[in-house]
């Protein structure tokens, strides 16, 4: 998915400016590579239009950075699809029960222990967990051992295969024993049919869970979406666990169990031992799966500090000779509006690592501000007029040496030169070279 998507997103990167041809052919792209995923035709297909809706509405074809500005939609609109912030653990239960349900293999059994040993070591709680799976005695014993690994009391009984009976002998063995939280743990099959969906419905029927999980493998692609609908209809579950996300990641399972059973993700599994586990938060997701790493909130940020009136005042008196140390002091503090340089290269995908050994700091601007803020208006909209008397007094009322001023001096015509030839058409291709 992420290196079809890339290519989508690339066809706009790549370009400076964007036509109305290729924000449709980078859509039709994007609706591709989800169907790929195994995101269901028509979620896909509304993605697209509610992102082009988006786009038209936004204008994004007049923007300044029209392709960083869909890509931006792009994710936001994912992020929404996937649920808004990251949702909780319904706890207020005394004790709280969690009911686990899905089919067999999909990771119940070592997220039950995840998740106990989530809630011992960052919510302090007490939990139980308790071993309903009792058709494969290997099953209760892998509870034993998961327990074992992380402290945690399991409560069994090998002599009933009465799943209700256990599960309520064990919320009964919590209460008299001062468990909080009970997970219970149960028996799956390989595929949905009568006989599971009876016994976990029975279940959940007698032991009126506060919370109740649906968990699924990631890598089942379109059959998780089947499987979340008929468990769904059944157990109208609380929540959704996404496991073994440390694979062969099809990201497509997650948009389309939100769209489909409208249940938050709670939770992911992100490999086999007891602390592979991680809140869901949408917006991470929509990252992995755009494969974009920390482009998008620098975009953001951006878009935050630019504004495009401004930019575009700019390039006009860039143009008529008219920038001036004003204009200057301006372009710096937006860029430290931005935040701290370092930071801010580092979020550039493979500039990171060249900005390692570079010094770059904030204070590098305070000698500069304080020689501007020491000029008059006049020179700093015609900084020709600064003569040797001139500079003495901008160099004594700012604290640095004329030496400093003539530096400055020198750097801020280079610099207009160099703004000129960037809006006669090199400023394109530089910026292109920026982008990858
Ligand atoms: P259950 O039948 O639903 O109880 O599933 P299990 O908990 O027994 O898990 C089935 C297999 O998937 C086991 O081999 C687990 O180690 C593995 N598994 C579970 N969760 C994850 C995960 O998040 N990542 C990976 N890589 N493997 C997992
Ligand atoms: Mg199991």
């Amino acid at each position: 998915l992420s290196d079809k998507l890339d290519k989508a997103l690339h066809i706009l990167k790549g370009h400076g400016s964007i036509t109305e041809v290729n924000v449709a052919e980078t859509l039709k792209e994007i609706r591709r590579a989800l169907v790929d995923a195994d995101v269901n035709y028509k979620i896909a297909k509304d993605f697209t239009a509610t992102v082009k809706e988006k786009a038209l509405g936004q204008d994004v074809l007049k923007s300044l950075k029209p392709g960083q500005l869909l890509v931006k939609i792009v994710k936001d609109e994912l992020t929404e699809l996937m649920g808004g912030d990251a949702e909780g653990i319904n706890l207020s239960g005394n004790p709280s029960v969690i009911l686990m349900s899905g089919l067999q293999g999909s990771g119940k059994t070592t997220f039950s222990g995840k998740l106990a040993n989530f809630l011992k070591t960052k919510k302090s709680k007490k939990p139980l967990l308790v071993a309903c799976d009792v058709y494969r005695p290997a099953a209760i014993n892998q509870l034993h051992v998961v327990g074992d690994q992380i402290g945690v009391e399991v409560y069994s009984d090998k002599l009933t295969n009465d799943p209700v009976a256990i599960a309520q002998a064990g919320i009964a063995h919590a209460k008299t024993n001062g468990f909080n939280v009970v997970i219970i743990d149960t028996a799956g099959r390989l595929a949905v049919d009568e006989v599971m969906m009876t016994e976990i419905s029975t279940i959940h029927k007698a032991i009126q869970p506060q919370e109740t999980l649906f968990v699924v493998d990631s890598m089942t692609g379109q059959d998780a979406v089947n499987t979340a609908k008929a468990f769904n209809d059944v157990l109208n579950f609380d929540g959704v666990i996404l496991t073994k996300l440390d694979g062969d990641t099809r990201g497509g399972a997650a948009i389309s169990i939100k769209s489909v059973v409208n249940k938050p993700i709670k939770f992911i599994g992100t490999g086999e031992k007891m602390e592979a586990i991680d809140v869901f938060y949408p917006s991470r997701m929509a990252d992995r799966i755009l494969g974009m790493g920390d482009v998008v909130s620098l975009v953001e940020r951006a878009q935050e500090q630019f504004d495009e009136e401004e930019a575009r005042k700019l390039q006009k008196k860039i143009a008529k000779d008219q920038f001036g140390f004003d204009d200057f002091l301006k372009q710096i503090q937006q860029v430290k509006k931005m935040g701290n340089m370092k930071d801010l290269m580092g979020m550039i995908p493979g500039a990171g690592k060249m900005m390692k050994n570079m010094d770059i700091d904030d204070d590098a601007f305070k000698g500069i501000e304080a020689i501007i803020h020491s000029m008059t208006p006049k020179e700093r909209s015609q900084p020709h007029i600064l003569n040797a008397s001139r500079k003495k007094r901008v160099a004594k009322g700012s604290g640095t040496s004329v030496q400093e001023v003539n530096q400055l001096l020198k750097q801020f015509n280079q610099m207009g030169k160099m703004m000129k030839m960037m809006q006669g058409g090199g400023g394109k291709k530089m910026m292109q070279m920026m982008q990858g």
